[in-house]
């Protein structure tokens, strides 16, 4: 079977801020939001440059077995990992067929902007998937992204139902996310899933991003514990990233 060669940004060879454990993490080139908060903007381009590679997943597979003893799982970033979906397929099937990598955990980080298609080809090769939410408003959403959050609030739905929501990720952005009334409907909508997926709380920095993210001011310890006791009271299961500086993709 012919495959789609990946274009990546980056790879990291160890992690331990990309989900649990020690991983590999891809950084894939390509996204599909343009968020005025991007701490990778070179990522969001989806054509290659001089800082760009690619790689057919076999490959990109053996490389990682090199390195597979010394790890907990492989996570898939961007950009947006969704956006080259086919390589995704690819290169969880190749890790996981693999004796050398078959222990490894498979983990997208994504912005949900994916149909139900995409996860369906996903989902049978992948653990689980950590999933952005940028806003439950959806006007706070588009302005922070170019988009509304329709199909981010879908995909967050159907990982859930199908048992492969790792985590949802709110990026608390002062004074332009963290409202109570935005952070109890954000309570709100995840209660109603019914499953309490774990939620990740992590606080803007400018580190990385754009001038036009110059206007945000940074998050402060303070500031997250608020939203993630806020959270908390209305039932969910916060958290507080333990590393700011990585604070999203
Ligand atoms: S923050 Fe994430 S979703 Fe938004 S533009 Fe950057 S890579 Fe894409």
């Amino acid at each position: 079977m012919s495959s789609t060669p990946g274009l990546l940004a980056d790879v990291v060879p160890s992690s331990f801020v990309d989900g649990p454990g020690n991983r590999y993490v891809v950084f894939l080139q390509g996204c599909s939001f343009d968020c005025l908060a991007c701490h990778n903007p070179h990522t969001i381009g989806r054509h290659a440059t001089a800082f760009t590679h690619r790689v057919e997943a076999a490959d990109l597979a053996d490389e990682i077995a090199c390195v597979a003893p010394f790890l907990t799982g492989v996570t898939v970033s961007g950009g947006e990992a969704t956006v080259q979906w086919e390589f995704v397929r690819d290169l969880f099937a190749a890790l996981r067929d693999r004796p050398a990598t078959a222990h490894l955990t498979r983990l997208v980080d994504t912005n949900g902007d994916a149909d139900p298609d995409v996860w369906a080809e996903l989902v049978p090769v992948m653990d689980g998937a950590m999933v952005d939410l940028k806003a439950i408003e959806p006007d706070v959403h588009r302005v922070l992204t170019g988009h509304g959050n329709d199909r981010v609030l879908e995909s967050i739905r159907l990982l859930d139902r199908v048992g492969r929501l790792a985590e949802v990720r709110l990026l608390v952005i002062p004074g332009v996310n963290d409202a109570p009334e935005h952070v109890d409907a954000t309570a709100r909508w995840l209660v109603a899933l019914g499953s309490c997926p774990p939620v990740m709380v992590l606080g803007f920095r400018h580190a990385g991003t754009r001038e036009v993210a110059r206007r945000f001011r940074e998050a402060t310890p303070a500031d997250l514990t608020t939203v993630v006791e806020r959270l908390r009271e209305g039932g969910v299961g916060a958290r507080r990233a333990t590393d700011p500086a990585r604070a999203d993709r």
